[in-house]
């Protein structure tokens, strides 16, 4: 289980600010402790446990990078063109066993070990060859085409760091190396319930007053795609002891705990009063629209090795998004041991104007086209309210308000992150 520090800090004055939010983030969740070795395929998404040195050069050995002629520099006409004599051929996946001496060149083609004497390569298509002799064209520099053993990793030195999240290309590196298993830590354990009497799983019987329930399955999919071993516990109805316990129940055997509405100041909003009553709140209600209720707490287990991370999440799905984006996501890097990585906005023109509330971060959802004069312009959806779910299935990602701005300007260069690099 997660390890949690004891002592607690409750924000109840005016609204955390997401950087303070991530302080605390990075103060109370320490990484799971298990480590498993975990072969490559099926590697992707997991968190390197200890640094993971390169056993070999890569290349291993100097090799062409192009099918050409292999020669020695120093045979070469300084203006004009050097009529060399081809005395072997080596392929790749052959031996190159012929020295270069005076006067020779060797036929190679890419990946074949280069020549002993050769440091240099020729294109084919920059030679003519007329019998065994070949003619090469000045001007080319010393080691041309020629690639290095060592020149992409040295032996011994660290490829994937200890917290790093394995991506497909590094599983390519991984093989490249020759290794079939990594160290990586144990995948997070999330348990995730719907809290609301209103809330009905889809394919029930709907009263007329009830929805279908769609923050499970968003949540769902978003922790899945972060790596987490997902847990679903169902809708929990508006009743403090239910709620408490079924968070404490959770508690026990994972490393976090999600729920999903009930966490605003409504009179059937209890979770918070649940998580105090368990365990205790680390932060709730932060200065990020939508989704500005989010709460944060800690739930301690049975025994000092068990209990849990809490966040309960508003119940809107458009502030499930945007708060799993940017409170879970942080927190749930730092459960499974990875080194922080923020999400870089890359910049585009707003096409639309806005105005917001000083001293909060807004994100709103916004598509992408491009514009007549070739610039990608970022359009906001319609519907601003954070229930509306088509304002998250018609659009591409998130236009981030910085706390400091109270405008946006058609025409201005805004943040945006696509909903791709979100659940990245
Ligand atoms: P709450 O945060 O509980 O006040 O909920 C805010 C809004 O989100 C209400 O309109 C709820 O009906 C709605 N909501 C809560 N949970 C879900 C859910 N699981 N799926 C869809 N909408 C929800
Ligand atoms: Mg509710």
């Amino acid at each position: 289980m997660a390890q949690i520090t004891d002592d607690c800090f409750v924000f109840s004055g005016p609204l955390l600010p997401i950087a303070e939010m991530e302080r605390l983030i990075a103060e109370r969740v320490v990484p799971v402790a298990g480590v498993e070795q975990i072969s490559l395929r099926g590697a992707i998404g997991r968190v390197v446990a200890n640094d993971i040195v390169a056993p070999i050069d890569l290349p291993p050995f100097d090799n062409s990078a192009v099918d050409g002629i292999a020669v020695r520099h120093d045979q070469l006409a300084i203006d004009g063109e050097t009529q060399l004599r081809i005395v072997d051929r080596v392929t790749a996946g052959r031996a190159a066993t012929h020295a270069l001496s005076d006067g020779e060149a060797i036929r190679i083609f890419t990946g074949a070990p280069m020549p002993s004497g050769a440091d240099t390569v020729f294109m084919q298509e920059d030679c003519r060859v007329e019998g065994d002799k070949v003619i090469v064209p000045p001007g080319l520099k010393r080691g041309a085409n020629r690639r290095l053993a060592g020149e992409d990793v040295r032996q011994g030195s660290v490829v994937l760091p200890e917290g790093r999240r394995l991506a497909v290309q590094d599983i390519a590196l991984a093989a490249a190396l020759g290794l079939t298993v990594l160290p990586v830590r144990r995948r997070v354990r999330g348990a995730l319930f719907s809290t609301g009497n209103e809330v009905v799983e889809p394919g029930a019987r709907r009263p007329p007053s009830a929805i279908f329930d769609a923050n499970r399955l968003l949540l769902i999919g978003l922790l899945e795609s972060l790596g987490v071993e997902v847990t679903d516990l169902g809708i929990l109805p508006d009743d403090p002891a239910l709620l408490a316990a079924g968070i404490r129940n959770a508690a026990q055997t994972h490393d976090l705990v999600l729920t999903s509405g009930g966490v605003s100041t409504g009179e059937a909003d209890h979770v918070r009063a649940a998580v105090e009553r368990i365990g205790s709140l680390v932060f709730w209600r932060v200065a990020i629209k939508p989704g500005r209720p989010v709460a944060m707490g800690v739930v301690p287990g049975r025994t000092p090795e068990s209990g849990a991370i809490f966040v309960g999440l508003p119940g809107n799905p458009a502030a499930v998004f945007v708060t799993f984006a940017h409170v879970v996501r942080p927190l749930l890097l730092r459960l499974a041991g990875a080194s922080p990585q923020s999400l870089i906005p890359l910049p585009v023109r707003a096409a639309f104007s806005y105005r917001k509330k000083l001293g909060r971060r807004e994100y709103v959802r916004v598509a992408l086209r491009k514009a007549a004069d070739g610039v990608i312009e970022a359009v906001k959806h319609p519907q601003e309210g954070a229930g509306v779910i088509t304002s998250l299935t018609e659009t591409d990602g998130l236009a981030e308000l910085p706390e400091e701005a109270t405008v946006v300007v058609q025409g201005s260069t805004i943040g945006f992150l696509s909903y791709a690099a979100l659940v990245n």
